[in-house]
């Protein structure tokens, strides 16, 4: 089923089907439509599945997905049109420009903890990049140019199987690099949207209310389940118990003193992902939460303090309401503690002080980095959002994914005049002496 709809998609593409800047517009469109009248269903769906406030996936998914396909409808033409290049002194009378276009047949890999934003972000670059696909899961759009496969692990192996001209997959490492092994056997390239451990420095020189309130958002939503979430807390000791305190007092005032029965506070995806939590919350005493609820996947925001590096909460990336922190002795011992970790998705840093920021900035990497803030760098489409090393390859939102689904064609146009200039790369060689 899945090789004659990659097939339907393929002879579709070869037809010149979803080339035509006026399709694309219209398929986007469709799209704003689709989710304009759905969104109460979407909302809904989400509270059902993990208790996600209704609030929070209009922000969260909605409101970004909307942006980027209105920025994709007015930007098109543009990004679509060639651009003219330098020339050299042998190409000066012709045209050299760079066009872009479609790849051709994209499988797009969507993960599960923000699923319309993680899934239709990458589509609305590739419809606008003219390209058709296999997302995981959609219905206005043409069926034949946008099959969607709904499914698991089998799914996912029986479709990595077929030749794609680019797969964009999001999700852990682990399967990244499954899927990286299998697109190699086509040499089909990969846009790989990892995860990974996002360091968040707080150091002593700040605004601790504001940051911690700042970090309690971002690492608490969606119940932590957030790529880009602040994974652990490096400070200094002098700050750690203040940084304890500020949180906790987040905490009471976001989901109020009882988060389970706070309609704010969502829960774990699934059972394995709840055991996996609680084993590695075991042999710790929770500063602040700490509480559990198998039969409702619910964890309780929940902070330990003075974590050891080695200890196993430092491992592996939580993707879960635990948030360790680890202390510092100072910014080059943070630095340090950052650069011998696998690079990050993101990284996060709150300071008043220039140098610091200053330090942080130039002294590591990190797939993309706030300071004074969490989060907020994945909503701006102008940036780039992606991961580097164990965290990702390749970038999307706004033209950074019309360009991840683009070929960018370098063309050169010359005429057939002139031909007397060209002698001199002609042989023979002394072609130029037996003239003279
Ligand atoms: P998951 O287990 O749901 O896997 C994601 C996709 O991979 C699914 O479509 C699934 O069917 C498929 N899959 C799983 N096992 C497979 C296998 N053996 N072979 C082929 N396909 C397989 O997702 P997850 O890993 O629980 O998601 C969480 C991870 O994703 C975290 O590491 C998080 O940081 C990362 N993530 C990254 C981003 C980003 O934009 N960089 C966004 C969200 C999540």
């Amino acid at each position: 089923m899945e090789k004659q709809a990659v097939q339907r998609a393929r002879e579709a593409f070869l037809a010149g089907r979803p080339r035509p800047l006026e399709f694309r517009v219209q398929q986007l469109k469709s799209l704003q439509r689709m989710i304009t009248d759905r969104q109460g269903e979407i909302a809904t769906a989400l509270k059902q599945d993990i208790n996600r406030s209704q609030y929070d996936t209009p922000l969260f998914e909605l409101i970004g997905l909307e942006n980027e396909i209105s920025l994709a409808v007015s930007k098109l033409a543009q990004w679509a049109a060639p651009r003219p290049v330098e020339r050299n002194l042998l190409t000066i009378s012709d045209q050299a420009y760079i066009q872009p276009e479609p790849l051709g047949v994209v499988l797009i890999i969507g993960a599960w903890n923000y699923p319309w934003a993680l899934t239709l972000q990458p589509l609305v670059g590739a419809i606008a990049a003219g390209t058709p696909q296999r997302p995981p899961s959609l219905f206005l759009l043409s069926c034949e140019l946008y099959p969607v496969v709904c499914g698991g692990v089998s799914e996912t192996q029986e479709l990595l199987r077929q030749r794609f001209d680019h797969v964009f997959y999001t999700g852990n490492s682990t399967v990244g690099k499954l899927v990286m092994e299998a697109a190699a056997r086509h040499l089909t390239p990969v846009t790989l949207e990892l995860g990974g451990k996002s360091p968040c420095y707080i150091d002593k020189d700040v605004d601790l209310r504001v940051a911690c309130r700042r970090i309690t958002w971002g690492k608490f939503v969606n119940c932590g389940q957030t790529c880009i979430a602040p994974d652990y807390i490096l400070c200094e000791p002098s700050i750690q118990n203040r940084v304890v305190e500020g949180i906790r007092q987040t905490l009471l005032e976001f989901y109020g003193p009882d988060p389970k029965s706070s309609p704010d506070y969502s829960r774990i995806i699934n059972q394995r992902h709840f055991n996996r939590l609680m084993t590695l919350l075991e042999g710790y005493t929770a500063t602040v939460g700490g509480q559990s609820d198998s039969s409702q996947r619910y964890i309780a925001p929940t902070v330990v303090k003075d974590v050891p590096p080695q200890a196993r909460l430092m491992q592996e990336e939580i993707f879960g309401p635990l948030l360790p922190i680890v202390t510092v002795s100072d910014i080059d011992d943070a630095i340090h503690f950052i650069n011998e970790r696998e690079k990050p998705l993101a990284l996060y840093v709150f300071s008043s002080n220039k140098k610091v920021i200053r330090r942080m900035l130039a002294e590591t990497t990190s797939g993309g980095v706030t300071v004074n803030d969490v989060i907020m760098h994945y909503t701006l489409n102008s940036l780039p959002f992606g991961g580097v090393g164990q965290s990702g390859t390749g970038r999307y939102h706004g033209k950074h994914t019309f360009d991840q689904f683009s070929h960018h064609r370098a063309c050169l146009v010359k005429s057939l005049g002139m031909e007397d200039v060209n002698m001199v790369r002609y042989p023979p060689q002394n072609r130029q002496k037996a003239r003279r």
